[in-house]
Parts: C-alpha cells; sequence; structure tokens
C-alpha cells in the first residue's frame, strides 16, 4: 500500500478523543471537521512552566532529492516514545510520560510538484493525509491573503500619489502563491494607463518563502505578529530609507494583516496513525527561512507533553543549524537533544555513488555498496559533530527502506557504536511506532531529565556581528575555510552596518545537497570557501538573510510533475497523492 492507501484504510479517533487524551480542554477545540481542530491557546490550562516538555530536534544528514524521512521519523518516534512509556520494560525515566509531535504544514508546490507530500510515510504518518496535504485549516490561504494585502496596499500607496516617497525601483516586496510557477517570477505589474496602477516590475515568491511566513512561525502571539509584521520592510524611499509595513496608512499594515492571521495563528490538532497527538502549523522554507514549524505550537505542545518531537528542513547543516541558532533562541526553549535521521541511500550517494545505482543491488556490486557507504559515512561524522557542538546529546535514526542490505545496516550501526554514538535502526515507515523503540530508548537513556539543563548553547553570542556570525556557520558547521563576497554583498553588508542592523542573526539560505555552496560537492568537503552573493535584510523575521549559491523562492516544476498522476473519482477519492 502507498502512503495515501494506508491512511485512508486507517480508522481515526475522533479529533476531540485525541484533544481530551493531550490535556486539551474542550472548550479549547475548534474543530474543523471530525479529525482536524484549531487549539485556542488562551483557554488552556496555565501549566508549569518548570514542567515543560523538552523538546527534541529531529534533523538529517546531506540528503538524495528525494529526502531521508525526517518527517517519516519524527512521526514514527513520537508514537514509539508513547509506546514505550506504556511497555511493561519502560526505562524508569519514561515510564507514564508521553510525547507529542509538531511538524510543519505542507506546502503545495512540493504536493503538486516533485517531493511530494510531507505527512510522513508508510505507517508513521500524520492523518487525515489528504486533508493535510491539501487545504487543511486554511492557514496557507490565510497567509498568501494577509501577504497579498500589504502588496495591495503597497501598490495602493504608489497610485495614491506615493505620500512617503517609496522608490518604486527598490520595493523587495513581491506577491504570494503556493504553487511551483517559474513563468510568475519576474513580472510587471500596473500596465493599462492612468488608472489602472503604477507600472512596475514585480514578481512571485511561493508562501512558503516569504517574510510573513517567517513572521507568522516565529512570532510568540498576536502581539508579537503585529511587531514583527510592522518591521518588515517593504522597499526604500527615494533617498533610500527604509519603508516597512508600520508605515503604510494611518497606523501600519500591521493590523489589516493579523486580522486575516488572527485564526490561522492557533496550532492545528491532528493525530499520528499509531494515536499520538500532533500539531502541524506553519511551514516556512528551510533555504530562505528558518524552516521550522510555528513556534506557538511548540510552545503549545510544551505546556502538554513530556516530550515534544519536532524537525527542521533539509539537513543539520541547514535547517538544524537554525533551529539551534534561531527557532530556539526566538521560542525561548532550550533544545534537550538532537536525532540525525540517516540513511544508508544518502550515505551511499555522499560517498560517490551515481543516484540510479543507489538501489541497483547484485552479488557482484555488494563491495561496491559498502565502499561507498564507508566512504558516504564522513558526511554523517560531521553532522554528528555539528550537533554536538551545540551540546546537546545525538542520537542517530538508520531510517531503513526496503531496498537497504542487512549488511549494510550492520555496517552502519557498527560504525556508531565504535565511535560511541547512541545509535539504533528505525523502522517507522514499515512498522510505524513499533518501529521506532530502539531509537526511543536510545533516546531515553541520553535526554537530559525534567528540568535539567541540556547543555545547549547557541554558535553565536549576542554581540557578534552578521560577518562573524556567517564566518562562524561557515568554519565550524560547514567545514569550510572562510566566507567571500561578491562586491554587491559587500555593499550590501556595508549598508547593514550603516543603519545599525549589524547585530541580527543570519538565516543561511543554502544548498542542501552540500556543505558548500555547490549542490554537486557532496560527503565532506574541506578547504572551500563560501561565496555570499546577497544580504537580505528581513527585520519583522528578525535575521539577515545570507544567499549562498543559486536559491530559489519560486520553484518551478518539473517535466513529470506529480500533477501528471492525480486525479480523483466520482466518489470524491483521490489517487496519486503520495
Ligand atoms: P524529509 O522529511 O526528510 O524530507 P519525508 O519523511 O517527507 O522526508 O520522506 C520523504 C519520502 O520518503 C516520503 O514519500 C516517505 O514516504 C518516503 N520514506 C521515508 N522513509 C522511508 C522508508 N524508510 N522507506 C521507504 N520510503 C520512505
Amino acid at each position: 500500500m502507498n502512503d495515501a492507501e494506508i491512511s485512508a484504510a486507517a480508522t481515526l479517533e475522533p479529533v476531540a478523543d485525541v484533544a481530551h487524551r493531550a490535556g486539551i480542554p474542550a472548550d479549547a477545540l475548534i474543530p474543523y471537521g471530525r479529525h482536524m481542530a484549531k487549539v485556542d491557546t488562551t483557554r488552556l490550562p496555565p501549566g508549569d512552566p518548570g514542567r515543560a516538555g523538552r523538546v527534541v530536534l529531529v534533523t538529517g544528514i546531506s540528503p538524495t532529492p528525494a529526502g531521508e524521512g525526517k518527517s517519516t521519523v519524527t512521526v514514527g518516534l513520537t508514537d514509539g516514545l508513547n509506546l514505550l512509556a506504556r511497555a511493561d520494560d519502560a526505562p524508569v525515566t519514561w515510564a507514564g510520560k508521553t510525547a507529542l509531535a509538531a511538524l510543519r504544514e505542507p506546502s503545495l508546490g512540493p504536493v503538486f510538484g516533485m517531493k511530494g507530500g510531507a505527512t510522513g510515510g508508510g505507517y508513521a504518518q500524520v492523518v487525515p493525509m489528504e486533508n493535510i496535504n491539501l487545504h487543511f485549516t486554511g492557514d496557507f490561504h490565510a497567509i498568501t491573503s494577509a501577504h497579498n494585502l500589504l502588496c495591495a496596499l503597497v501598490d495602493n500607496h504608489l497610485h495614491r500619489g506615493n505620500e512617503l516617497r517609496i522608490d518604486p525601483r527598490t520595493i523587495t516586496l513581491k506577491r504570494a502563491l503556493d504553487t511551483n510557477d517559474r513563468s510568475l517570477r519576474q513580472t510587471v505589474i500596473g500596465l493599462g494607463g492612468r488608472t489602472e496602477g503604477v507600472p512596475r516590475e514585480n514578481g512571485f515568491e511561493i508562501t512558503v518563502a516569504t517574510e510573513t511566513m517567517a513572521v507568522f512561525c516565529l512570532a510568540t502571539g498576536l502581539e508579537d505578529l503585529k511587531e514583527r509584521l510592522s518591521r518588515i520592510i517593504i522597499g526604500r524611499t527615494t533617498d533610500r530609507q527604509p519603508v516597512t509595513v508600520g508605515d503604510l496608512g494611518l497606523h501600519g499594515a500591521q493590523g489589516a494583516m493579523a486580522v486575516l492571521l488572527k485564526d490561522a495563528l492557533k496550532p492545528n490538532l491532528v493525530q499520528t496513525l499509531g494515536g499520538s497527538a500532533a500539531f502541524v502549523h506553519g511551514g516556512p522554507f528551510a533555504n530562505i527561512a528558518h524552516g521550522a514549524n510555528s513556534i506557538t505550537a511548540t510552545n503549545t505542545a510544551r505546556r502538554l507533553a513530556d516530550v515534544v518531537v519536532t524537525e527542521a528542513g533539509f539537513g543539520a547543516d541547514l535547517g538544524g543549524q537554525k533551529f539551534m541558532d534561531i527557532t530556539a533562541v526566538a521560542g525561548g526553549f532550550p533544545p534537550a537533544a538532537s536525532v540525525i535521521v540517516a540513511t544508508v541511500r544518502a550515505l551511499k550517494l555522499n560517498g560517490g555513488m551515481e543516484l540510479a545505482d543507489l538501489d541497483h543491488h547484485t552479488a557482484d556490486s555488494e563491495r561496491h555498496h559498502l565502499e561507498a557507504l564507508e566512504a558516504g559515512v564522513a558526511n554523517l561524522a560531521r553532522h554528528i559533530r555539528n550537533m554536538a557542538a551545540y551540546g546537546v546529546p545525538v542520537v542517530v535514526a538508520v531510517n531503513r527502506f526496503p531496498q537497504d542490505t542487512q549488511a549494510e545496516l550492520d555496517w552502519l550501526t557498527g560504525w556508531c557504536a565504535r565511535r560511541s554514538v547512541p545509535a539504533a535502526v528505525a523502522e517507522v515507515w514499515a512498522r510505524g511506532g513499533a518501529g521506532a523503540l530502539e531509537v526511543a530508548r536510545r533516546l531515553v537513556e541520553v535526554l537530559p531529565a525534567e528540568g535539567e539543563d541540556s547543555g545547549w548553547r547557541s554558535l553565536w553570542t549576542q554581540d557578534m556581528t552578521v560577518a562573524e556570525r556567517i564566518e562562524a556557520v561557515v568554519t565550524q558547521i560547514y567545514g569550510g575555510a572562510g566566507v567571500e563576497y561578491t562586491a554587491g554583498a559587500r555593499a550590501q553588508l556595508d549598508q547593514l552596518v550603516a543603519e545599525g542592523w549589524d547585530h541580527l542573526p543570519v538565516c543561511m539560505a543554502k544548498t542542501q545537497y552540500s556543505f558548500t555552496d555547490d549542490p554537486a560537492v557532496l560527503g565532506a568537503p574541506e578547504d572551500f570557501t563560501v561565496i555570499v552573493r546577497e544580504l537580505a535584510l528581513r527585520p519583522g523575521a528578525g535575521f539577515v538573510v545570507a544567499l549562498t549559491g543559486s536559491v530559489m523562492t519560486m520553484p518551478g516544476l518539473p517535466r513529470t510533475p506529480a500533477a501528471d498522476s492525480m486525479d480523483v473519482d466520482a466518489d470524491g477519492h483521490v489517487t496519486g497523492l503520495f
């Protein structure tokens, strides 16, 4: 059975029951149908800050294009932890405890494009997967609408006389759409004459790449949301002063945007196939933004469960680094541990094997497969080193794919054992939570006790400059020799310093395939330089984006998009959603 069939065949509990078990009172629940609900966090019991759930970050090695199963392991591990807590031989520190998952919402871009949905896979899914992958509770509609309202207000301002003296050529704000559509990257708007607006170049970003999405996910509540929205820079005046959302209209545009976002900001509650409660909320890109689910969801989950298992997009060098240095700081939660998802397939790819050969096992090729695995494990070693550098305990979850041989899995777990890295094979895709029991055991063995300091520390100190922060990530996380700036980026850096933004955190935008800025350089390269080609100020999100290589904010569709295989029959049954 494929993911959609497994999801469709499952018997789901009413969301009210899931909420009840998670400690969410009935009057805090806003149901969206039978199996999905929003949670009104103002109606939750106050909770004890001293007992806030420990946050476990699931991250990964440098991936193959299909993804290594971080979402899948996040879901499966949550179920595994809940199973273990009720097992006869539960470790004393974990008996009777609870775990809750917090994931990002899928974007329609990848769902209909290449990568497919983002609700996990096999028997480790959040359900109902079809609804979650499509319109869900309408959050992306709300975020797209709020963002496009801002765009309309800006162009209306130009049309009505441009009192703020915005130079239209400096407007960095683009329209948003949650679809992969390359032909909207560059557009011209306002054509048609005097009454049709002011002609200017514009374009579209996919909703998940907008600053509005990043703000939505980093905001700690409605007030913080408005405050962050008001800081978004939309462009500059003719004498180059920044113009912000807060400058528009009588009181700024943040109020109207927040009106569209207020219900969306409430976290969405669903369930896993194993019956655990899960929040699926917010979905910023992991390249141009920080790549983690909303802080409101994670903080709500911390009030309800002993452990919150959450995931950050792309590898530990990208989503992982940003979780440790941006999300955790903004959310005020020190991560308690990091689980690194590794797959035999991705390690072989990092070890030099061709993508097309990864699953091609013959009696003659076994040696070749193991050699590639041995060569590629350097990639895992660097990701382990990096996560450990944040001071948190690290566990490796080897996500087992059907194509993996026992010899490969044994070699990989043996390698971890020789280095005293806690590790176990995760069979969550095939077996759900039962397939994560070993990983769950390894995790609770190293998890700091409730209220105990995890040892987490950011790579950065508050007094570091933007350039120093970039240098730290490149040399200490990527393993590079240094950073170079293009002339344009250098000028932007000088401007950031002159305008007093030099203290902000940095959101690195880099390819997920490589520690370098070149997606073709795999493994664990050394002695390379990372070229920063643009620095984009995002004061709403509270960071400066450092763009390296070519990073897309509006992806295109592949030659054969997933949309080609999708259909719905007369009874409303959807096929092709994997
Ligand atoms: P990531 O979060 O790392 O991008 P996902 O968890 O979304 O990865 O998984 C990517 C795809 O791989 C999904 O279609 C999922 O069903 C599939 N997948 C994940 N783990 C396995 C596995 N162990 N065996 C087979 N397919 C898997």
